[in-house]
């Protein structure tokens, strides 16, 4: 029964992909390639690990805005049966899945929000319902073998479990402006109706200008803002800055583009972190 829905699952695939088959696969897995961490446990929520087998191209303590592929990453990029990415946030691979058959734009079944510069923004991933889209339109390309269909009902389902947990949570709130490092937050921001104001923009590795510093630090004073978030796999020093003009405390706020080196979190477990750090830095009860 597993050969035959294995069989059924690369065929499925075969069809949709045209994947490259020039090397034989040492096992019948499907090889998928996810662009960074929380593509990749969208993956391994539908995918069990008889299923295939998902590797990362950026590795954990690297911030994936941009990464840059080793010659071997762009071979593993050829010639895996999936790749999944989202366009518009890692131009370096953005240009290598370009007219490949095998490459699978993980927001075809989001709305996505406009970015600040113009473009869209990537951070689809904030919002738990969106990563449940991400895992269905996963399972979607790959077939409809009852093992991934509900696998990928149950994955949907945690999603909304963690949404509503998160609607609760921040159902009453005394302070709406979201203070973070970069702007990685305006899908988060959007439905569980907070401000985002971010210090950086879209990527987290623009220095803010001193303006944009100074515009902050006034937000701070005017909203009576206590809590200024700053992420794992940044630099601090801005925010930390920041509060220090104004009196707030830091807190850290982690947009999950990656896991930090040696940490045992996943992505439903920092998300649990996070909502209880929003509910302690924007006061709600
Ligand atoms: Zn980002």
């Amino acid at each position: 029964m597993r050969k035959l829905t294995l069989a059924l699952v690369v065929l499925g695939l075969t069809m949709t992909a045209c994947a490259s088959q020039e090397a034989a696969p040492t096992s019948d897995k499907l090889r998928v390639v996810a662009a960074f961490y929380p593509l990749q446990y969208a993956a391994q929520q539908v995918l069990s690990e008889a299923t295939a087998s998902v590797s990362v191209l950026t590795p954990p303590g690297a911030e994936p805005h941009d990464i840059e592929l080793t010659p071997q990453q762009a071979a593993e990029v050829a010639e895996a049966d999936l790749v999944l990415y989202i366009p518009g946030f890692q131009p370096a691979l953005d240009a290598a899945v370009e007219g490949r058959m095998n490459a699978l734009d993980v927001t075809s079944k989001i709305a996505e929000l406009p970015g600040p510069e113009g473009g869209t923004d990537p951070h689809v991933w904030l919002n738990p319902l969106n990563m449940a889209a991400i895992g269905a339109a996963i399972a979607d390309r790959l077939s409809s073998a009852p093992e991934i269909t509900s696998r990928q009902q149950a994955f949907s389902a945690a999603m909304d479990a963690l949404n509503a947990e998160w609607k609760t949570g921040t159902q009453s709130c005394e302070q709406q402006t979201l203070v973070v490092s970069h702007d990685a937050f305006a899908y988060l921001a959007a439905q569980y109706g907070f401000i985002q104001e971010g210090i950086a923009g879209l990527s987290p590795d623009a220095e803010p200008s001193p303006a944009r510093i100074a515009e902050i630090a006034r937000l701070v004073t005017e909203r009576g803002i206590t809590t200024i978030y700053y992420e794992s796999l940044v630099d601090p020093k801005v925010a930390e800055t920041i509060a220090a003009e104004t009196g707030a405390t830091t807190a850290l706020l982690d947009p999950i583009e990656g896991l930090a080196e040696g940490s045992s979190g996943d992505y439903a477990s920092i998300m649990q972190t996070n909502l209880q750090t929003i509910r302690a830095g924007q006061s709600c009860t």
